[in-house]
């Protein structure tokens, strides 16, 4: 139902320093779809295939686009527009990429592939990049709502003490 992925070569990317540029639905993506409040609209990427200083085959990833994530104060829709690059360097597999020190943070590495696909990578970016804790600035509306539900949900624990008192007093009144 869903249109298929697309797929590159990553190494054959960056040794010609291609670029790659498309456009996916949100929507397509079910796991970032999962995490949002509403998954319309579209992420737009851009790849740009690159040969490091030291003759590492790379690339520069963008993504761009307006997702909806759940404040995680009032539970709303929060526009937030997504846009990051971020620099991947391409490895030949798993091996080589868990024997790489941890020093280089400004560079992730990745293991490439001829057939790397790219909405899994692009979903992957998002989702690592997200905030945390999402908060609108100023709730709106729905604070309010979560209070009104709240009280219709739990009884007022004074009031339930009150009525008791009532009948207690009532009781001994009639006795
Ligand atoms: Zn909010």
């Amino acid at each position: 139902m869903s249109e298929p992925s697309i797929t590159i070569d990553s190494f054959e990317l960056a040794r010609s320093l291609q670029r790659i540029t498309g456009e996916v639905a949100v929507a397509r993506l079910q796991r970032l779809s999962d995490m949002l409040a509403q998954s319309d609209g579209k992420l737009r990427y851009q790849i740009d295939g690159v040969i490091e200083q030291e003759g590492s085959p790379a690339a520069d990833l963008r993504v761009n686009g307006r997702l909806y994530l759940v404040c995680q104060r009032c539970n709303g829709s929060l526009e937030f527009d997504f846009d990051r690059t971020a620099r991947f360097r391409f490895v030949a597999n798993e091996e080589v990429l868990n024997s790489l020190p941890i020093e280089d943070d400004e560079v992730d590495a990745i293991v490439g592939s001829r057939a790397m696909n790219v909405y899994d990578w692009v979903e992957d970016e998002v989702i690592l990049s997200l905030p945390l804790v999402p908060r609108h600035d100023e709730c709106s509306a729905p604070v309010t709502n979560e209070r009104s539900v709240v009280a219709a949900a739990a009884p007022n624990p004074f009031a339930v003490l009150a009525a008791l008192r009532n009948d207690g007093d009532d009781s001994e009144r009639r006795s």
